[in-house]
């Protein structure tokens, strides 16, 4: 339902969390982070019910520290509202972390493919399936995020936009999306994404917005977009007029 996510010199929790609240008003039923120190361990904190008890949980983010991360609240289309069953979801060995709107249409022939593999799950959502595919891409074919992240989309039917932490590429937020609403804003050296614009417009108003089945890297302050076949792509930086 609500994405937040930041790369920059600040603590990325306090961030994300106020974002989050700004995208309160749109419903949710539970809410989680994912926040990452310097080259360290993905730390993922949820909590069912409302944002503050992700709030408590983490001493209004003080806990959880890390200049780089992503949130979410859900509003739950598969799977009930549950702790388990809040984003994010991770691999199985916690390489791979993301949140995700929207809904997989195909995730039970997916998840069949990935059970197969050998994949286990803890969730009884769709997002938990789109993960774990671009774990299986990222590691059959050893490349890069853009590549597993393509590879996942041109497999996935439905809408999504999707924020992805990967373990071997530290201070970097992958996006993609398509038929749901993902923007990227920009300011001295610091990178946001967001759902919808209320979540970062106290932060910056330098804004890119982001196509169907294309993909952004976010890097402290810098943004990079590439198409479906990897190759990079030119964008314009946006400014958002709007009154907060
Ligand atoms: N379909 C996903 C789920 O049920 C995402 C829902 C949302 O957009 O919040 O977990």
């Amino acid at each position: 339902c609500g994405i937040v996510g930041f790369t920059g010199a600040r603590q990325a929790a306090p961030i994300l969390l106020d974002g989050l609240a700004k995208l309160e008003y749109r419903g949710y039923d539970s809410a989680g982070m994912a926040v990452r120190d310097g080259d360290g361990k993905i730390e993922v904190v949820k909590a069912k019910g409302r944002l503050s008890a992700l709030a408590e949980k983490t001493n209004n983010g003080q806990s959880l520290a890390g200049t780089c991360g992503i949130g979410h609240t859900r509003w739950a289309t598969h799977g009930e509202p549950s702790e388990d069953n809040a984003h994010p979801h991770c691999s199985d060995d916690g390489n791979v972390v993301a949140v995700h709107n929207g809904i997989i249409e195909n995730y039970q022939e997916l998840k069949d493919k990935l059970l197969r593999k050998g994949y286990q799950f803890y969730s009884s959502t769709d997002t938990e399936v789109a993960v774990k595919l671009i774990d299986y891409y990222y590691k059959k074919y050893l490349g890069t995020p853009v590549d597993a992240i393509n590879h996942a989309m041109v497999r996935i039917r439905g809408s999504y936009a999707l924020a992805v932490m990967f373990m071997a590429y530290p201070g970097e937020i992958y996006v993609a999306r398509k038929d749901s609403p993902m923007i990227l804003g920009i300011e001295d050296g610091e990178s946001y994404l967001a759902s919808d614009v209320p979540a970062i417009l106290k932060y910056t108003r330098n804004v890119y917005y982001i196509g169907n089945m294309e993909i952004g890297r976010l890097e402290k302050g810098r943004v990079t977009f590439y198409n479906l076949d990897g190759d990079e792509i030119e964008k314009e930086l946006t400014e958002i007029e709007w009154d907060a």
